[in-house]
């Protein structure tokens, strides 16, 4: 059992919770401004989940034909089906081609078009002109985009010393009397060992939580951690309701197949060969945004049009494309179809259904990063934390994030918070002395584990949640589902607050480890059950059937949820500052 008395303590300048494309883009300016800046990653960190990422990286580069970044901001905004806030969305589009290039100069290996230019290729949602036709605003690494992005970012870090702390779990934010952030507690996953790392500055940037349901295209390293710290520091989670469907996640596996196949002309097909898209979005057809395309799908097949045994998923076609394009540009798709849909794409369709892919909502914050609170009146900072990528909500993908937005949000907001971090840290003096009882609820929490003879398996929790959610929040919201989804969901919870583990080794415990992501994951499902539960309207990726409008007049507002006293606040979205008038809102159709 660890006691007070057996932590280990360090203190540093800054340290960031995940090594992903946000936490190492953040790191990178921190360790470049001259802070001592660690790194603390579950797992090595080009195994994040940014590495996973295929499709690309949206900016206004214009290197296909004319692109202008409000183009880019309106189709965001649009995307987002107005909830984003317009501020953070043209901060975003504004700096997008200056980030793009900044990873060039870094070293990201792009690749080319014939004029030596940066590569770019349409992607959903993206077009010129306000809506008039698609535009090539992705820039590529071939479909192997994110791995090109966190590699580069990693090597320029180890040249800048940035400490990486490997393979340490992040358990709990140290919060002081007045409510600042005073750095974090960490399991060092090797040795069992509990260490405070206490720093003036402590940015979250963990990643999704993917996993809370069955069928999604997330890592199983993305269980929520970073929501699950800040609900249990009291801080809420903003929209959690909005959860984007990828269209094409490979029947019954999963795995993700790019938007990048239907940017490079692939298309949709019904059991009766139908090209369905033209139905329901006629101008974008296959190019419409994920949420539009998603629940087409699921219309198709729940109307008795769905291809295979089962007759559950619909056809990805992609073999007139050519084996000379197929192998070129999309090389990683090709393999993935192979070994998890046993179908070679250069000459037949691939079995997909629409999948969990991405978590629109997070810890809310500002445009420089850092956390903020709503009391449902007013907005105040908390002191010394930030956060920045899928965990936290700024929020620029509002109710629908448009594919290629989420790498660049990465890395945008990843070095505005790195410049606010390192200013913080140079007008700081000391640091703040820590709270006596600095890890008492973590190590109580713990320690539960570690003494619990009975209970319930982690495995079994785990399942229950991920069927629950499944079952009662999936692509279309019912009323009668939610409602029993609210009282199932809380059930799992109590079996959660009994977990117990069987092995209780120190040393590379992983059932230990995959304990306290239950934990986790479990405050990621209760809010979002809660938060779509309240929502009643259809906006985004948020479709109910007893409210099948968006309804601007009582919703156009980001929902807060505050864990601890289980209660939801609003929030209006903000049109303002811009430097450009503010767009109007529009009934949103492709
Ligand atoms: C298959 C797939 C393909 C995608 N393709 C694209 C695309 O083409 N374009 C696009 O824009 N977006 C894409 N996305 C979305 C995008 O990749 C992610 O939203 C983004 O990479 C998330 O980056 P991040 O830095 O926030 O988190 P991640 O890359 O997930 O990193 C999280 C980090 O936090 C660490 N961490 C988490 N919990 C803890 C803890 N408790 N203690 C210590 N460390 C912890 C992890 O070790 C990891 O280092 C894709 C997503 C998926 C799943």
């Amino acid at each position: 059992m660890t006691t007070a008395s057996n932590i280990q303590h360090h203190q540093v300048d800054a340290v960031i919770i995940g090594g992903g494309g946000a936490g190492l883009r953040a790191a990178l300016q921190l360790a470049e401004s001259g802070a001592e800046v660690a790194v603390l990653s579950k797992v090595f960190p080009t195994r994040s989940h940014t590495v996973a990422a295929q499709g690309g990286i949206a900016a206004a580069l214009g290197n296909v034909s004319d692109d202008k970044w409000l183009w880019h901001m309106y189709d965001t905004i649009k995307g987002s089906d107005y909830l984003g806030d317009q501020d953070a969305i043209e901060f975003m589009c504004r700096n997008a081609a200056k980030a793009i290039i900044e990873l060039e100069h870094f070293g990201m290996p792009f690749d080319r078009l014939e004029n030596g230019r940066i590569f770019q290729r349409p992607f959903g949602g993206m077009t010129r002109n306000f809506g008039e036709s698609p535009i090539s605003r992705t820039c590529a690494v071939a479909d192997r985009t994110g791995h090109a992005m966190l590699h580069t970012l990693y090597q320029r870090n180890v040249k800048a010393n940035t400490q990486f702390l490997i393979e340490w779990f992040a358990l709990d934010l140290i919060r002081d009397v007045d409510g600042d952030v005073l750095g974090v507690i960490a399991l060092e996953i090797e040795t069992g060992d509990i260490h405070v790392i206490h720093a003036k500055a402590t940015m979250l940037a963990t990643g999704g939580g993917g996993r809370i349901f069955q069928a999604s295209t997330n890592a199983y390293i993305n269980t929520g951690d970073g929501l699950g710290m800040a609900a249990r520091a009291g801080l809420p989670l903003q929209d959690m309701e909005f959860w984007q469907f990828h269209p094409t996640g490979v029947l019954n596996a999963g795995v993700l197949i790019t938007e990048g196949v239907r940017g490079e002309g692939g298309y949709l097909v019904n059991s009766e060969g139908e090209r369905f898209m033209e139905r329901y979005a006629p101008s974008a057809k296959d190019l419409a945004s994920r949420d539009v395309v998603s629940r087409a799908m699921a219309t198709e097949i729940k109307e008795g049009r769905g291809v295979g045994k089962h007759k559950d998923a619909v056809y990805l076609k992609l073999d007139h494309l050519g084996e000379e394009l197929i192998s070129k540009r999309l090389p990683g798709i090709r393999e993935i179809a192979k070994t998890f849909a046993g179908v070679d794409p250069i000459n037949a369709p691939i079995p997909v259904v629409p999948t969990v892919h991405y978590m629109m909502g997070g810890i809310p914050t500002n445009l420089d990063g850092q956390v903020v609170v709503h009391d449902g009146q007013s907005e105040r900072v908390v002191n010394g934390l930030y956060a920045v990528g899928e965990c936290a909500c700024v929020s620029v993908h509002g109710a629908n994030r448009l594919g290629s937005n989420s790498l660049l949000d990465l890395v945008v907001f990843g070095k505005a918070a790195g410049d606010k971090m390192a200013a913080d840290i140079a007008s700081s003096q000391a640091h703040k002395p820590l709270p006596a009882n600095v890890a008492d609820a973590t190590l109580a929490r713990v320690n539960r584990l570690e003494n619990a003879s009975q209970g319930e398996k982690a495995a079994d929790v785990g399942f229950n949640m991920r069927q629950t959610m499944q079952k009662h929040c999936g692509v279309f919201r019912f009323p009668d589902l939610l409602e029993s989804g609210v009282a199932a969901i809380q059930q799992v919870a109590t079996q959660a607050a009994q977990m117990r583990i069987s092995d209780k080794s120190k040393v590379f415990n992983t059932a230990r480890v995959e304990a306290l992501e239950v934990d986790n994951l479990m405050q990621v499902a209760m809010a979002t059950m809660q938060s779509a539960h309240a929502r009643q309207e259809s906006r985004g990726a948020h479709a109910r059937e007893d409210f099948a409008e968006r309804d601007d007049q009582h919703w156009l507002s980001h929902s807060l949820y505050f864990a601890q006293e289980q209660k939801l606040l609003y929030k209006p979205v903000r049109l303002q500052p811009l430097t450009v008038e503010p767009f109007e809102l529009k009934k949103r159709v492709y």
